[in-house]
């Protein structure tokens, strides 16, 4: 590791195996940590050990994954290949904290595309309807009448079918917009991403490149799973200041960062979790991951043991020795 960020190895809490994103592991940690404190004959470590807690590197409950670029993508793919050229003939909306389209029924759609993490529909008339799945939304496609899914906030009923849209957390937004061109994010990986970009943008920053490459104001899309990825294929350490990349460096994160992510859209996305498309089968990117969830095992490039850290918070995995 670098120093010049201070990721925290294996120590602390960390000792333990807990990461934030577990709720589960995190407050059994603290449980035991209070038996401690009543019962000072008590032996935590082993205790946890014995339960395999401190072996093992996996979540004990469920996370929720945030879909992110490459999982937006092919929502985006299947929707251009499933409801362009189709008529909307009905709007359901569930959830009051959405707002009415209803001026939309009896459009067809002409368009679907993508700006950053948004999925834009057009329609014949001009009007563009807004989609963002924020933290927790996923839309899934049904051809026939099926009974409606848990947690579906807004019905869109096309010729051939209907869009559900599901969301547990209810961040998912759609609104209205004027014009497709209006984005504001950062730049899109899958597009327009460039080393001279990446160079001008991380100089400045004294942060880790980790941190860098999830700041959506720079590049749009990229979160934990796909930043370990992209840094693996790298060869960079995540801790490394932004500002002592070299441009020989950002040459190769703008290329890993196109190769990660078109291979994870090939794959339809990463499920690790909750992330199914729009026709509801799993992505296949989870059986191609490298580092990420992989402390333990050995590197598949060099055979060290990759590792666990933190880095701004998340979990941060990473080969010691092919990432330099
Ligand atoms: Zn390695």
């Amino acid at each position: 590791m670098t120093t010049g960020t201070s990721p925290r190895l294996f120590t602390g809490s960390s000792f333990y195996g807990f990461d934030k994103s577990c709720k589960c592991r995190y407050l059994l940690y603290r449980i035991t940590d209070k038996i401690a404190i009543l019962f000072p004959g008590f032996q935590r470590k082993q205790f946890l050990n014995k339960i395999g807690i401190i072996r093992s590197q996996k979540p004990l409950c469920t996370e929720w994954k945030m879909p992110e670029l490459p999982e937006v993508e092919t929502l985006c793919r299947q929707l251009v290949k499933t409801i362009t050229g189709q008529t909307l003939l009905d709007i359901l909306v569930l959830d009051s904290k959405l707002p009415e389209i209803t001026e939309l029924t009896g459009r067809r759609v002409s368009r679907v595309e993508r700006r950053g993490k948004k999925i834009l529909l057009s329609f014949d008339d001009g009007q563009i309807l807004a989609v963002h799945l924020r933290m927790t939304g996923r839309l899934l496609w049904q051809e026939e009448v099926k009974e409606i899914p848990q947690y579906t906030r807004l019905i869109l009923t096309f010729t051939a079918g209907r869009v559900f849209f599901i969301d547990p957390r209810r961040f998912l937004t759609i609104q209205k917009e004027r014009d497709s061109s209006s984005y504001h994010g950062g730049v899109d990986p899958l597009q327009n991403l460039t080393p001279e970009y990446l160079a001008a943008r991380g100089r400045p920053r004294k942060g880790s490149v980790k941190s860098f490459l999830l700041d959506q104001s720079v590049i749009a899309g990229i979160g934990n799973i796909y930043a370990c990825e992209i840094l693996h294929h790298a060869g960079i350490d995540p801790a490394r200041p932004a500002c002592r990349i070299t441009d020989a460096q950002w040459h190769r994160i703008a290329l890993s960062t196109k190769e990660v992510l078109g291979r994870a859209v090939a794959c339809r996305g990463t499920t690790v979790s909750d992330w199914r498309d729009f026709h509801g089968r799993k992505g296949s990117f989870q059986h191609e991951l490298r580092v990420y969830r992989r402390a333990g095992l050995p590197c598949p490039r060099c055979g060290k043991i990759v590792a666990r850290c933190l880095i701004a918070g998340r979990g941060t995995y990473f080969c010691p020795g092919c990432q330099v």
